[in-house]
């Protein structure tokens, strides 16, 4: 009797092994084929969260910025928009694949010193191009983010 409880127990526990190896197999095979780059940056509600926040982090910091936030914009750039907000959403494409990749969370703080970084790169490219006044031009509104 109790000899055939042990082979009941070591059935179900290997089962149950065999259930979650499936489980982790189905899970990586949803992440190979079924995330699609729609999910990765926008349908995704972590991210869709995210970029949400970060364009109220720029509407409340620029006073008259024209950001129109939509699927499409986000996912295709907009030749309506300016420069700056055309480069901060593929920096922030960027980001977020980044994260995925190296499993960290999305963080608010972490993307505003890569927004800051980037428009030091810019200044800095546009000093040595002897561009400065071109620089001041397009990124005026935006330098108070760096
Ligand atoms: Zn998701």
């Amino acid at each position: 009797m109790m000899r055939l409880f042990y082979i009941y127990l070591v059935l179900t526990y290997y089962q149950s092994q065999i259930i979650i190896m499936l489980l982790f197999l189905f899970s990586i095979l949803t992440m190979i084929y079924l995330e699609t780059l729609c999910h990765l940056f926008w349908d995704c509600n972590i991210v869709k969260h995210f970029v949400m926040e970060v364009h109220l982090w720029l509407m409340s910091s620029i006073p008259n910025l024209n950001f129109e936030l939509s699927k499409k914009n986000f996912l295709f750039g907009c030749p309506q928009l300016n420069i700056p907000c055309n480069n901060i959403i593929l920096l922030l494409k960027y980001y977020i694949y980044r994260c995925k990749m190296m499993g960290v969370f999305l963080n608010l703080n972490a993307f505003q010193n890569h927004v800051k970084s980037l428009i030091v790169t810019e200044k800095f490219v546009a000093i040595q191009l002897v561009k400065l006044d071109t620089f001041t031009k397009v990124w005026q509104d935006f330098i108070p983010l760096s």
